[in-house]
């Protein structure tokens, strides 16, 4: 991995990532290795965790993977003790699992009379609405409570949440993940006030437009060439490109680093070619 900085408060310190068997979090995860960081990888899913931890060991760092579901508060407490048991009190938590689902899509971004098979607002069911919500909203409130409780009373402590830049102006077709991600940058706010006097700062992350495999289906069609929604973000992204995971990993670090953003709480922190700021115009 080539990182232009390599914090060095950050080595040694007991790092959480949820959803780290992702792009993004494997990414961020690998990162805080090399940066000499003890890194729990936790994922819903064993071997994506399982994989990056290795990564992170095959390149000299300290890693270990935890199967876990972070709605889950009993299992979330349980993979806690183990962490504590094998690296310690927890210094640093990113919670970035998250995502959206098709179940809590419209298939239009505009209200018209339906077609055959058209998902409209009305169509949208508590299922898709509250499975999006509750991974994105309470999928990073229930780690917060869980592992800040290391956090208090020590030094160098703090949180960063993965919100999006939708939390700003929600996307079109999707209003369970632009909601949810918009409490995720409130929620940043409100817990780095609620946490200021006791030394646990908190901030969030919005990223723009990356492919990942979550969201290649919207952007690309099935022979390869970019859909309609491609060409209408990369005419209101001022950079005029998708960004690349390896571009968010400077600012997680930076953000989390003590020596660097010891000032900084309650930031959300836009990483999207200049999309939140254009008007189009
Ligand atoms: P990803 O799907 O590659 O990673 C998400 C990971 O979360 C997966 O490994 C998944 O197994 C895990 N996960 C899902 N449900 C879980 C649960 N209940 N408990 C524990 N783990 C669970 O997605 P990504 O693109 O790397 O996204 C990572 C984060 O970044 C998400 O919060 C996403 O919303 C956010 N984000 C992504 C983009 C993008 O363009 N890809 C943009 C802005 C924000």
């Amino acid at each position: 991995m080539n990182l232009s900085i390599k914090p060095e408060s950050l080595k040694g310190k007991v790092v959480v990532i949820t959803g780290a068997g992702g792009v993004i979090c494997g990414a961020m995860a690998e990162a805080f290795g090399a940066c000499g960081a003890k890194v729990a990888v936790l994922d819903r899913l064993k071997d994506k965790a399982e994989e990056v931890a290795k990564k992170i060991v095959a390149a000299g760092g300290v890693a270990k993977s935890y199967q876990n579901n972070v709605l889950d508060r009993d299992d979330l407490k349980k993979v806690h003790e183990e962490i504590k048991a094998d690296f310690g009190p927890v210094d640093i938590l990113v919670n970035g699992a998250g995502g959206n689902s098709p179940k809590a899509q419209t298939s239009q971004e505009y209200y018209a009379e339906p077609k055959e098979g058209d998902i409209t607002f009305f169509d949208l069911q508590k299922e898709g609405m509250d499975f999006v919500f509750d991974l994105n909203f309470m999928g990073t409130f229930f780690p917060c409570q869980e592992f800040a409780k290391d956090m208090i009373g020590r030094q160098g402590c703090n949180i960063l949440n993965v919100s999006s830049m939708n939390s700003f102006t929600p996307l079109t077709k999707i209003p369970a993940y632009s909601a949810a991600k918009s409490a995720v940058s409130n929620f940043t706010k409100w817990l780095a006030v609620h946490f200021s006097k006791v030394g646990i700062r908190v901030n969030a992350i919005a990223p723009g437009f990356l492919v990942t495999a979550q969201n290649k289906g919207l952007l690309y069609n099935e022979d390869g060439t970019p859909t309609a929604r491609t060409h209408k973000i990369l005419s209101a992204t001022p950079m005029e490109r998708f960004g690349d995971p390896s571009e968010l990993l400077a600012a997680t670090l930076f953000l989390c680093d003590e020596g660097c953003a010891s000032f900084i709480t309650g930031v959300v922190l836009p990483i999207d070619g200049g999309f939140s700021s254009y008007a189009g115009v």
